[in-house]
């Protein structure tokens, strides 16, 4: 099976030509045309499995089937990982596929500089990729507006849940709108991300690879 058959764009597919990729994992082969459906998905996936290309494909093609114009752009993605390293993995990761698309990202994790992200932001983004504590001190300084959001991703949830970020997603929720697609990815399935999952999820479909 090859990637053509899954619904995106030239653009899209194009970057993921040049990266190599010549036929879609099993995680993407199941999440890409589910996300594009506009459905919530829980997807039990591992690092390596590809998700994260499983997530920022359909992602950036419902971004740009709607893109903003040239001047100021609310967030309407957010991508919520529990590290910096993951978080400026999966930033690197959207720059890659999203290049032939005229959307802005930026990433925002903690443990730097707060103003060159302040600086960033101001410029205007369609997708946020952050850590949940930095996010939420640029929530306070009301230096970043969640108030357009309709993409959230969690991914590695588990590894959020158990660095103890559960109250810090809690928090960003409340500052998102309800009405809102999303994507819940986790390694393993505890009785805690089965809570989360119930509060945050909308009818959603499995993905098990
Ligand atoms: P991930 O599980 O998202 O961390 O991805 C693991 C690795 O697989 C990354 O280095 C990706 O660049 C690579 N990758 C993702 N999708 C594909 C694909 N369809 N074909 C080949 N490599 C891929």
């Amino acid at each position: 099976m090859s990637f053509d058959s899954l619904g995106l764009s030239a653009e899209i597919l194009r970057a993921v030509s040049e990266q190599g990729y010549t036929e879609p994992t099993p995680v993407q082969r199941q999440a890409i045309p589910v996300v594009l459906e506009g459905k919530d998905i829980l997807a039990g996936a591992q690092t390596g499995t590809g998700k994260t290309a499983g997530f920022t494909l359909p992602l950036l093609q419902l971004l740009s089937q709607q893109a903003q114009g040239k001047g100021h752009r609310p967030i309407r993605a957010l991508v919520l990982t529990p590290t910096r390293e993951l978080a400026a993995q999966v930033a690197e990761s959207i720059e890659t596929y999203g290049k032939h698309l005229p959307l802005r990202s930026t990433v925002v994790f903690g443990g730097v500089k707060i103003n060159p992200q302040i600086e960033k932001l101001r410029h205007g983004v369609d997708i946020l990729v952050a850590t949940p504590g930095r996010l939420l001190d640029h929530a306070q300084q009301k230096t970043v507006d969640l108030s357009h959001v309709e993409f959230l991703v969690l991914d590695e949830a588990d590894r959020m849940l158990d660095m103890g970020f559960i109250h810090d997603i809690r928090k960003v929720l409340a500052l998102l709108p309800s009405a809102r697609q999303n994507l819940l990815f986790s390694a393993t399935y505890s009785q805690e991300i089965k809570t989360l999952a119930d509060k945050l999820l909308n009818a959603p479909v499995l993905i098990e690879v």
